[in-house]
């Protein structure tokens, strides 16, 4: 028997390994099976190419377990070592720095073993003690045993093996019991290595008899050695990717669509991705994708390798090119990967190109899933943005779907302004705001849909794109002032009437939580509505923004919501209001209205003459005139407004009018709305 001391530089290796590699401890499996499945695949190319001559026959590899010995053993039929090929492939650690590098990436399991080739060496994150049992390929070599306690000694001798191959038998330490169940290896076998090339046997496949679960004589052969990615696409059926997608996410909706990516210049790289159907929550789809190298699972955190807004898809990479075995950091920074990145875009992009070129009708029904994705990637990806602009779509109010080109040519000659912007007209609630929709489209014009979760910031998005165009929401406005144009028609209301609407109207608002409002006047048609309520889309996207983000503007946030109540001067019901004004309060009205004019033309003198003079220098007496005159202007205007509010109250259309309008808005609330319905069952 040989003994020996293993070649590294650090004293003990395998503390380290144990204290550092704590968290991933489960690797050691993927990392056992990974060096069998690569002894395997290099007899393979070694019969294939004649320099091994015997009988291949069956490579599968086969992991067991002792309960009673607490063991776990890793078999395959591959290449096998001699007792040199240990010496040099396991005991010579290479093993500079080791100390500096441990420290620096302590938390990354993989990093580690990547950098050091020390994939074997996991083993003893879970082993007090290791043994290798193998017989090379090569003629005339000897069967050897290998055998380490985790200390750096070890022991080498022959034995007597008959079988080519490696067996790697684990001595589970005493922390890592839980390691040596059916359950626990199925699982690492499940997660880690379900797409294998070599076939991977556990146990046997179990049937239920008699109400009992008995073992079959067949080999229970874990993964799918062929599994779609590898595949030709020309073979492939539809259903076959919506099986493999059930198979990778049992609990999943169907997809959408998928794509199948073959990429072998200037790098290589298979997978499959699905769009998936989001119903509304991002968070949940996303990092769903797996990554393989060479079928063996890495990772399921793909962030850094595809874009962000590419997070969102479903599915596998496999990509030997990829460096896995390094820090994200450095992932982020790698060229390989930046182009990758880039091309998986660039191929989501085309496929979803030839969807809407071929499949028009499928891409519109799927719209409303693919929305999301689509604008997310729009938002966050420059070159995807000018990709995706020719199959985007946006949809109108009455469910029709547009590219942006196509919508443009439709609006452009209704919708162009007095200043030759080009006005998109939209609504966030098909539903809420139904009268605006109307008055729009009454008008002739096109309302389009934008209540998804990422429209407001799409909108945006668009404007900044889309050249003299802006985006209006339907209830900004009256709908003869959403696209203003040149001609106004005249308002039939003199300055005393509008003035005294004001008060009549303001004085009959129901006082709501958190809005404010102001009475204005507008010269619409006798056929529009006689009384409206609008929000400015200035002060509402503020707010909205201020919602989502906060920072310099979340003072818009706490503002209550300011809204316009037009009042539309050349409606008979408004000419109406007037009339029965006139009579009822008219003639003092007016009388009050007169004497404060000529009180406010004396204040006028009065300030006109202070205004030249110095404080010291203005006569006592025209100092109180002023404050007399100020006095009784206000007390006048009290009373005017006094008798106008009088009117109001007794005057049941008024109220009416606004309650129609804030009803259509879906303002009209709790009491507000309880007092609307009686008044009008009193009209009635
Ligand atoms: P890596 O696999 O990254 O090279 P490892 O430490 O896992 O690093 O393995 C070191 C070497 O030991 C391998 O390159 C291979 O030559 C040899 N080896 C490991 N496991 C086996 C096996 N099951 N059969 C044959 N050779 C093996």
């Amino acid at each position: 028997m040989q003994k020996g001391k293993i070649g590294i530089s650090t004293e003990n290796i395998f503390p380290i390994i144990k204290k550092y590699l704590y968290s991933d401890h489960e690797i050691f499996l993927r990392e056992l099976i990974s060096n069998a499945v690569d002894a395997t695949q290099k007899l393979n190319t070694l019969a294939r190419i004649g320099d091994y001559k015997g009988e291949v026959g069956d490579t599968t590899i086969r992991v067991s377990i002792d309960e009673k010995e607490k063991t776990i053993t890793i078999s395959d039929r591959g290449i096998g070592m001699t007792a040199e090929e240990i010496e040099k492939f396991i005991n010579q650690v290479a093993f500079s720095g080791a100390n500096e590098f441990l420290e620096k990436y302590k938390n990354d399991a993989n990093a580690i073993i990547g950098h050091f080739g020390m994939g074997f060496y996991s083993s003893f994150m879970v082993s007090k003690k290791v043994e290798i049992h193998t017989l090379s390929y090569k003629d005339d070599a000897k069967a050897v045993k290998w055998e380490c306690d985790g200390s750096p000694e070890y022991t080498l001798e022959e034995i007597d093996k008959k079988e080519r191959g490696t067996d790697i038998v684990l001595f589970i330490d005493d922390e890592n019991q839980h390691f040596v169940a059916k359950d626990e290896i199925n699982r690492l076998l499940k997660k880690y290595c379900g797409f294998l090339p070599v076939p991977v046997a556990f146990g046997k496949q179990t049937e239920w008899k008699d109400g009992k679960e008995v073992e079959k004589d067949k080999e229970n052969i874990i993964n799918d050695t062929n599994p779609l990615w590898t595949q030709s696409p020309s073979n492939l059926k539809d259903e076959d990717y919506k099986k493999f997608y059930r198979n990778l996410y049992p609990m999943a909706e169907d997809p959408l669509f998928n794509i199948h990516l073959n990429v072998d210049y200037p790098f290589n790289l298979t997978g499959i991705l699905y769009f998936p159907k989001i119903n509304n929550n991002i968070e949940v789809q996303r990092n769903k994708i797996q990554l393989f190298c060479n079928q063996v699972y890495v990772t399921d955190s793909v962030e850094g390798i595809v874009p962000e807004f590419l997070t969102l898809l479903h599915g596998v990479i496999d990509s030997p090119d990829i460096p896995l075995n390094v820090s994200r950091s450095y992932l982020q920074s790698d060229s390989n990967v930046k182009k990758i990145s880039s091309h998986i875009t660039k191929k989501v992009a085309d496929r979803l190109d030839e969807i809407f070129k071929t499949e028009r009708p499928s891409f519109e029904a799927k719209w409303d899933d693919l929305k999301v994705f689509i604008e997310y990637g729009m938002l966050t990806d420059e070159k995807f943005h000018e990709r995706a602009q020719k199959f985007a779509l946006l949809k109108n109010t009455d469910g029709k779907f547009f590219t942006f080109d196509e919508y443009k040519n439709i609006i452009k000659d209704s919708q162009t302004d007095k200043d030759k912007q080009l006005v998109y007209l939209y609504a966030t609630d098909a539903e809420g705001q139904y009268s605006f929709i109307e008055g729009a489209k009454n008008k002739g014009y096109d309302v389009l849909l934008m209540d998804g979760q990422l429209d407001t910031h799409f909108i945006n998005h668009l404007e900044q794109k889309f050249e003299g165009a802006r985006f209006v929401r339907v209830d900004s406005d009256v709908p003869e002032k959403l696209i203003p144009q040149e001609a106004e028609s005249e308002l039939k209301l003199s300055d005393a009437e509008k003035d005294n609407l004001t008060t009549i109207f303001s004085s009959q608002i129901p006082n709501l939580d958190k809005a404010n409002f102001v009475v204005s006047f507008e010269a619409l048609a006798a056929t529009d509505k006689p009384v409206m309520v609008t929000q400015q889309e200035f002060m509402r996207r503020m707010k909205e923004m201020s919602q989502a983000g906060g920072g310099p503007m979340s003072f818009y946030g706490e503002m209550p919501d300011s809204y316009n109540l037009v009042v539309n001067g050349n409606h008979d019901l408004i000419q109406r209001i007037v009339k029965d004004c006139d009579e009822a309060v008219g003639d003092s009205v007016t009388s009050v209205r007169k004497k404060i004019e000529s009180l406010e033309s004396r204040k006028a003198e009065l300030e006109k003459g202070k205004g030249e003079k110095k404080e010291e220098e203005i006569p006592q007496a025209e100092k109180e005139e002023l404050e007399d005159v100020e006095k009784k202007i206000t007390e006048l205007r009290g009373k005017k407004d006094e008798s106008l509010k009088k009117f109001a109250s007794n005057n049941k259309l008024v109220s009416q009018l606004i309650d129609l309008a804030l009803l259509s808005n879906n303002m009209l609330k709790g009491e507000a709305l309880n007092r609307f319905v009686k008044r009008s069952i009193d009209l009635i």
